[in-house]
């Protein structure tokens, strides 16, 4: 019973079905219809009640998408990386690009800008080296000297040099390229044969990419053109989640923690003077899940003190690294504890339930996570497995971070309509969608993973009203002060009103 009174629509749905069914040889049309109806509005979004311009946009978006639903090579049931193109020439992805989606809340530093502006970019900047792993892949470091040699490595190489011997550099540049992204022309399912070699590449290519963001100039740069990205996507806000790594110089000179964190409050500032119809960006600091219970201690000792000197930019906390592999949050629960021992704020927001490992240690992150008071959950993939932790999710209002092509590619599922939020879609748990690493994943900004969510999962009976649902709990579910969020909202409801407009009529 106590499950009824906190599930009212659920119970009107049980006793309808049971009145419904009572004695009657063929069910009544209507009261399927009614039924029917029901369930739609149980969906996210299914309560949204739309103007004339947003009831005519959303009949054009249906029509496209009955004949999106129609064709054979349907992208949601494919890997993303054959499907990209077929997504991105079509007519709803086109509307997803223009349509404001709110925030990004899940988004990692290293990986949300196309790798390309790297590679044409930063890597034909001066003093730029280069080496070849005796894994196959590569590292960069700028430096004024010949840098030292690295283990397992070839000898450092000037890229400047390099080329000028070349007559074509696009076959150099397509390695570098092919390096720093798991995005591939061959068959996908041949390249990442496992979650083993897939992680293991994933791996390699943030180490590619490493040496190139961490020098200062290229930092202050990579950051203005990952918010420029998804900026231009239709985003109005992120929430970034960042290692704060040290930061060098020409001369191998470094800087800390504070001084990366106060960089990027300071080039936040620059891109919103900018971009006046920017929101603003908040960080979420992360650290590897594979430390010691002791280094961790310390970590979030630091997350403390970055929480109380930017307390404007620095959104809270969370681990990262594969969570298979890495170590539970139960192991560092004293850790995790500090903040509330001492009487600090510093919220979390945890990566759980990235996993197929049912029952193990890792698959309990979900509820830890919960125990630990997290603000939100990164993924959230093995909800469905946990009765308990879906219901306190939604309870104390535990939105997901769903990231479902991330999800795909990393192999946790195939076909996207087998995706888990499909289900707690259905029922409207909350949910925010976000893309996790675009540039890994061959993606950009929010709108690919959009499309996924809103044709893969939604299928036909999601509308345009799921889409202004997920772009409104970006905002509801972010770490903004409940003023903020008004305000953001607000912003965000101009945007929104003219996006109908320009496309309704
Ligand atoms: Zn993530």
């Amino acid at each position: 019973m106590a499950v009824l009174l906190q599930r009212p629509r659920a119970a009107v749905a049980c006793l309808l079905l049971y009145y419904l069914t009572g004695g009657l040889a063929v069910p009544d049309p209507r009261q399927r219809e009614a039924l029917i109806q029901l369930e739609a509005s149980m969906q996210t979004g299914g309560q949204m009640v739309l103007t004339d311009a947003e009831q005519r946009l959303d009949a054009l978006l249906f029509k496209m998408k009955q004949e999106e639903m129609a064709r054979a090579d349907f992208p949601p049931a494919m890997h993303f990386f054959k499907a990209k193109d077929l997504i991105r020439t079509g007519p709803i992805f086109n509307l997803l690009q223009k349509m404001p989606k709110g925030g990004a809340l899940h988004v990692h530093d290293l990986s949300m800008v196309d790798v390309e502006w790297l590679v044409k970019n930063v890597t034909y900047r001066p003093h730029c080296y280069m080496c070849f792993t005796d894994n196959q892949s590569i590292r960069f470091i700028f430096s004024s000297r010949w840098p030292k040699a690295l283990p397992r490595c070839s000898p450092w190489t000037l890229l400047e040099n390099l080329r000028a011997k070349m007559s074509n550099t696009t076959d150099l540049d397509n390695t570098i390229t092919g390096n720093m992204t798991l995005f591939t022309d061959q068959d996908p399912e041949m390249v990442y044969p496992s979650q083993d070699v897939v992680w293991d590449r994933f791996e390699q290519a943030f180490l590619a990419v490493w040496g190139l963001v961490t020098y200062a100039p290229v930092f202050r740069d990579y950051y203005y053109q990952g918010l420029t990205e998804f900026y231009t996507d239709n985003i109005m806000y992120l929430e970034l989640r960042a290692l704060l790594p040290e930061i060098y110089e020409l001369d191998g000179s470094t800087h800390d923690t504070a001084w990366t964190l106060k960089t990027y409050q300071d080039v936040t500032r620059q891109f919103t003077a900018d971009h006046p119809d920017f929101f603003g960006a908040r960080i979420i600091f992360t650290n590897s899940r594979g430390v010691n219970a002791s280094v961790m201690a310390r970590v979030v000792e630091e997350a403390m003190k970055l929480r109380r000197d930017f307390p404007d930019i620095m959104a809270g906390f969370d681990l990262v690294g594969r969570e298979d592999r890495g170590r539970p949050l139960w192991y560092f629960r004293e850790a995790l504890s500090l903040p509330v021992e001492r009487g600090v704020t510093l919220p979390f927001f945890f990566h759980a339930g990235e996993t197929d490992l049912e029952g193990t240690d890792v698959d309990q992150n979900l509820l830890d996570a919960l125990l630990l008071n997290t603000s939100r959950i990164g993924h959230g993939f093995a909800l469905l497995r946990h009765p308990v932790a879906k219901e306190l999710s939604r309870k104390r209002g535990v939105a997901l971070e769903v990231c479902p092509i991330s999800n795909q590619v990393l192999k946790l599922v195939t076909d996207m309509r087998n995706h888990p939020a499909a289900a707690l879609m259905s029922e409207n748990h909350p949910v925010v969608i976000s893309s996790d690493d675009p540039a890994m994943f061959g993606a950009s900004g929010l709108s690919y993973d959009f499309y996924e969510a809103f044709v893969g999962f939604g299928g036909i009976r999601s509308r345009l009203g799921s889409l202004k649902e997920l772009a409104m709990n970006s905002i509801r579910y972010s770490s903004l002060t409940s003023k903020q969020q008004e305000k953001a909202l607000a912003l965000w409801q101009r945007r929104w009103d003219k996006f109908v407009y320009e496309n309704a009529f």
